[in-house]
């Protein structure tokens, strides 16, 4: 799927499904990822991402992982980010991400490095997405679709909602095609970020970002990690399954079915699952739905 087919398949009025993969760091897990990716290819599974190591600790395989993703089949949206890149570095990458045939890139600043607690440019680097936006949009021309990242309960480090929103439109108005959001657990927020988005003239797809939980465990790492808010009821329910893994996975399931039920009843145009490099969530939705 070339960037053009990408864009058409967003603005379709049938749902876009897509799924997020990281790149792991040994061959064995590289070559599980695919198996799990192979399995879902036949499904519908509209395109896939995969994730830019916080740091830049896995520029090499992202791109080393999309190829093969290419390979199965799939329209990949490579994600990049500014952290410790030079503008001719990212320049290359973004040559890299259409010589892979990639579908599209997403553009984050990504966080600060560890032990670090503020964003720091690269001496000859980009300050924030918006930049890198334009520098992809620069280099790649419309060969690559351009997605950002949006923030229903707001990006922990904006001073408010207001500016976070302007922000937004900043990287929509530098030339992002598509919104991809962080997870969120309750619709309310997707559904009130979309109202804000729009009337900050935001006219882009905005896809739902999706965690089926696994686990207790993980959902709140990964709330720790997002900042993302954790509701007491869905953490109740998996609380009450005491040691159960399996009990578990059922209740993070037959949330995030309810969930992309409603945003789908929403208008909202598909969802985008964080399936952490295991297919049996998204088959198990994707049956149910
Ligand atoms: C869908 C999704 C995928 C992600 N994938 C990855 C990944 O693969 N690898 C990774 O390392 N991280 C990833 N992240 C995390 C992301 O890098 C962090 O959330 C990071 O802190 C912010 O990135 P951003 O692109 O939103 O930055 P920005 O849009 O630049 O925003 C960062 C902060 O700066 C503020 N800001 C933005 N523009 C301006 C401006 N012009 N002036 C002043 N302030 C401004 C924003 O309000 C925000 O507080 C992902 C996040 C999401 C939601």
């Amino acid at each position: 799927m070339n960037s053009a087919g990408f864009l058409a398949r967003l603005r379709a009025p049938a749902p876009v499904v897509s799924v997020e993969f990281f790149p792991p760091k040994t061959p064995e897990a590289v070559a599980a990822m695919l198996a799990e990716a192979a399995k879902l290819r036949p499904l519908g599974i509209d395109y896939a991402s995969i994730t830019y190591g916080a740091g830049g600790a896995t520029r090499g395989t992202t791109l080393a992982a999309g190829k093969e993703l290419v390979a199965l089949g799939y329209g990949v949206i490579g994600h990049l980010t500014c952290v410790g890149h030079s503008r001719a570095e990212l320049e290359g990458l973004v040559d890299a991400y259409v010589g892979a045939g990639f579908a599209g890139l997403l553009a984050l600043r990504g966080d600060p490095p560890k032990g670090e607690t503020a964003f720091r440019p690269h001496p000859d680097g980009l300050l924030h997405a918006e930049d890198l936006v334009r520098l992809a949009r620069a280099r790649g021309g419309e060969r690559l679709a351009v997605g950002v990242a949006g923030f229903p309960e707001g990006h922990p480090d904006s001073p408010d909602a207001a500016s976070d929103l302007r922000f937004l439109a900043q990287k929509v108005r530098a030339g992002a095609d598509f919104v991809t959001t962080q997870l969120f657990f309750d619709n309310d927020d997707y559904l009130a970020y979309v109202a804000r988005a729009r009337a900050a003239g935001v006219d882009v797809p905005i896809l739902p970002g999706i965690l089926p939980v696994r686990s207790l465990k993980q959902v709140r790492n990964f709330c720790a990690l997002s900042k993302a808010r954790l509701p007491r009821e869905l953490e109740a329910r998996l609380e009450a399954c005491g040691d159960g893994e399996s009990a578990q996975l059922r209740v993070g399931l037959d949330w995030a079915h309810a969930q992309i039920k409603g945003l789908l009843a929403m208008g909202a145009p598909g969802v985008h699952l964080y399936i952490v490099n295991k297919a049996d969530t998204a088959i198990d939705l994707l049956r149910r739905l």
